[in-house]
């Protein structure tokens, strides 16, 4: 018999498919039995409503089975069929519009492109196979035709016999070669894995007889094969259950078994939505951090199905950075089976998904926060460095989204509080949001510059974390209030008569601070005599939009940019260290070099900056001492 030719472009596409352009093979197995369950739909509702067609809902099926010794392995439905002109039509020809070109000079990837457009469907078994029969009879016809191909050389079809309506597909599965393993899709336990993975949704069961070792004897060790018949996938998605028909229970198994954790989530998100996309989607917030979150491996994403069939595990672009830590799933029957990747990110669907799924997990959150604090703090000890890097990420863009999400520790309250708190506890004279930066909370509420804040009862907002700094930075204010650093130099809460008296002070030492300028070197900007310090001698303060905390971020990054913050010394003007100093700069020049080298170092040492010579500073501690 002689053979027919596919048409050129369907020829094209499958040798790109012998060739296997796709490396991921096991596909070929998620697209059969979508096709299966496609013409199951499909009799189905012909049945609904052509009283020719006597189906059972209960008696569609799905078979699979497989031979090692002949290497083929089967899979059957006992759908809507195909006629002799549906097999020419839908499987000698992938574009029936003839749109499909390709040109000769198109990359691979430009290839891929336009296969996703088509879907790779049924001929991705030829991935897996070097020959393809498949035996249809259709539900309009008494007579089966056999399609049989070896690849591009063409196929044939011819009359045959089949008992009932519906498709066999056998698949001549190819030999192993140095590159892959094919017997693997002779193998019950992988099969099995195969149709748990891509296709546990499908609503029709899809069966295989399987093999159990059952114990005869137990003395003898004797063991018998017993076969069975199993039904491989579970049917029906647990996020298309209504919620009431699911316990909270059998939301946290899904979350565990699908996703490998050892813990419960601490947030189920459940939602159905209907409109200009329809989707259902089921996401978690988990109770921990995974292992490699903070790590360049870790993957963002949410697993991918069009209406029950999974089309990619993790889709990226349907979470924002800033909710990475998000795990989950979204079924849509909006979206094509076979869009491949690139096309999926164009697609307006998935676009508005995405939108969707983020204001959800936001108002999610937001209500959490409200409603039970406890455990919004929970969350945000885990993820809330990914909240606060989102704040600033993008320029800031989502700054808005986020502002209301993020905590930080209130000197007043000793405990997380949010902006919002913030702002409406401000004392009637309080202009600023006051923040303060350093290693820990004990760190910082000993730190000098934060006396003069706390003796006016300003609550100010303790920032540990290495992002929190750029977050404030990036949010420049928070209902209008803007944010203050109470290390910057011109914090601003003296009266005008302090203002005048200090400038005074400073106007009539302006030799001796020079020279103190002088005896530290380029590191400093500034000497300053100061009223904001109370009980303490000396600190550094800031000018300018980076802030000690930010230059030792900058400093630990492994390119290091040189970005420096503008430091300036304050010396307290009450303290009896000033006096000294004034004494000193008229009688002993080289003394006073000497404590203000000590003095800078003293400053250095509560900012937590290092000091560059220790063991010199050391050496002049120890000469004044002994004086
Ligand atoms: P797609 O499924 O994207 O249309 P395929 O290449 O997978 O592309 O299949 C082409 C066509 O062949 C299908 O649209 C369907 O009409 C027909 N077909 C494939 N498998 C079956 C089947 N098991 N039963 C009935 N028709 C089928």
């Amino acid at each position: 018999m002689a053979k027919k030719q596919f048409q050129s472009e369907s020829k094209r596409l499958l040798d790109l498919m012998i060739n296997s352009i796709y490396t991921n093979k096991d596909i070929f197995l998620r697209e059969l039995i979508s096709n299966s369950s496609d013409a199951l739909d499909k009799l189905y509702y012909r049945s609904l409503t052509d009283k020719k067609i006597k189906v059972k809902k209960e008696n569609l099926e799905i078979n699979l089975s497989f031979d090692k010794d002949s290497r083929t392995f089967i899979i059957e439905d006992n759908g809507c069929g195909m006629t002799k002109e549906e097999l020419e039509d839908n499987l000698g020809t992938i574009a029936k519009s003839g749109s499909l070109s390709f040109k000769e000079n198109m990359s691979k990837d430009e290839k891929i492109d336009i296969i996703g457009q088509f879907g790779v469907g049924f001929y991705s078994a030829f991935m897996v196979s070097d020959k393809i029969s498949v035996l249809s009879r259709s539900v309009d016809s008494n007579e089966a035709y056999l399609w049989e191909s070896e690849g591009v050389d063409g196929y044939t079809i011819k009359k045959s016999e089949k008992e009932d309506h519906g498709t066999k597909i056998t698949l001549h599965i190819k030999e192993n070669n140095d590159e892959f393993q094919f017997d693997k899709y002779l193998d019950e336990y992988e099969i099995k894995q195969l149709v748990k993975k891509y296709s546990d949704y499908i609503s029709f069961p899809i069966k295989m007889e399987c093999i159990h070792h059952e114990l005869k004897d137990k003395e003898k060790h004797e063991y018998e094969d017993i076969k069975e018949i199993e039904t491989l996938n579970s049917m029906v998605p647990i996020w298309k259950k209504a919620k009431s028909d699911v316990k909270d229970e059998d939301y946290e198994n899904f979350y565990m078994d699908k996703f490998s954790d050892y813990d419960k989530p601490l947030k189920v998100i459940q939602s159905s939505v209907e409109g200009m996309t329809s989707y259902k989607s089921l996401l978690f917030i988990p109770s921990h951090a995974p292992y490699d979150y903070y790590t360049q491996e870790y993957e963002k994403g949410l697993a991918l199905y069009s209406n029950g069939v999974l089309i990619m595990d993790k889709c990226s672009d349907l979470l924002p950075d800033y909710f990475s830590f998000v795990k989950g799933i979204v079924d849509s029957e909006d979206l094509s089976l076979n869009i491949s990747r690139e096309l999926l990110q164009e697609s307006q669907s998935l676009k508005l998904i995405a939108k969707n799924i983020e204001s959800k997990i936001r108002k999610e959150l937001e209500k959490m926060l409200k409603d039970d604090r406890d455990k919004y703090i929970s969350f945000f000890k885990t993820f809330g460095v990914q909240l606060k890097y989102g704040v600033y990420n993008n320029f800031g863009q989502d700054k808005d989204k986020l502002k209301d999400l993020v905590m930080f520790y209130s000197s007043k309250h000793e405990r997380l509080i949010t902006l919002s708190e913030y702002v409406a506890e401000m004392k009637e004279d309080q202009e600023a949001i006051y923040y303060a930066s350093g290693a820990s909370i004990t760190k910082i509420h000993s730190l000098p510059q934060v006396e003069q804040v706390r003796d006016k009862d300003y609550d100010i907002l303790y920032l540990t974390d290495y992002v929190d700094e750029f977050c404030i930075t990036a949010l420049q204010e928070y209902e209008k209030k803007k944010f203050i650093n109470v290390s910057d130099n011109n914090l601003d809460l003296e009266s005008e008569e302090e203002k005048e008296e200090i400038k005074k002070t400073n106007e009539d030492y302006q030799d001796l601070l020079k020279d103190m300028k002088e005896a530290i070197g380029e590191d400093i900007s500034e000497v300053k005599f100061s009223n904001k310090l109370k009980t303490h001698p000396v600190c550094l303060t800031t000018k300018g939009d980076v802030s000690i905390e930010m230059q030792k971020v900058f400093d630990a990054m492994p390119n290091e940019m040189g970005i420096k913050a503008e430091k300036i010394l304050e010396i307290n003007e009450k303290h009896a260290i000033s006096d000294k100093l004034k004494k000193l700069y008229k009688k002993d020049k080289d003394e006073f070099n000497k404590y203000t080298k000590i003095l800078y170092s003293e400053a250095r040492m509560i900012a937590g900056l290092p000091i560059d010579d220790p063991t010199e500073i050391s050496k002049l501690i120890c000469e004044v001492l002994a004086k």
